[in-house]
């Protein structure tokens, strides 16, 4: 069923919406219009709530924010040449021990020994004759990585300044 529209309906919203109390009168008679009236003040109470929530935040605020993420951004870029380096600098310390094992089998039989049952005279023996390339692979496996890694955190800390 069809409710019959009010004459005047679109006035009195207009003056609900702009204050104006001139309609009052009709309002507090006809039905139609003061459902109308208390469904648009039912509305813009909602909007002025809505817009009261969002409270936009102080200028200095979003700039420092703004900052913060273009640092965190910066770090996690200076961070994957980092890992990269990383991973090349583990690579080629491996490589140097394969290289020094492969060259010196006389050293890798030394461990065999050792690994197989003959504890102290072989470690002993192989550690007093292969004290050099001992040195050569603990500084392969400790130097090698860590001055490319001071190397890169330098160049990117002078970056990050930039
Ligand atoms: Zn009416």
């Amino acid at each position: 069923m069809m409710r019959q529209e009010c004459v005047h309906l679109e006035e009195v919203l207009l003056a609900a919406r702009t204050g104006n109390r001139e309609w009052d009168g009709h309002v507090a008679g006809c039905a139609e219009c003061r459902d109308a009236v208390r469904v648009a003040v039912a509305f813009e109470g909602a909007r002025d709530e809505a817009l009261a929530g969002v409270t936009l935040p102080d200028a200095g605020i979003v700039w420092r924010r703004a900052q913060f993420r273009a640092r965190r951004e910066a770090i996690q870029a200076a961070g994957r040449p980092i890992t990269v380096a990383q991973v090349i600098a583990f690579a080629v310390a491996m490589g140097l021990v394969g290289a020094c094992f492969g060259a010196t089998s006389q050293g890798f039989q030394a461990v065999l020994a050792w690994v197989s049952g003959h504890w102290g005279t072989a470690l002993r023996a192989a550690i007093a004759d292969h004290w050099m390339l001992a040195v050569g692979l603990v500084a392969a496996i400790v130097a090698v990585p860590g001055a490319v890694y001071a190397l890169v955190t330098a160049l990117s800390g002078s970056g990050a300044r930039r």
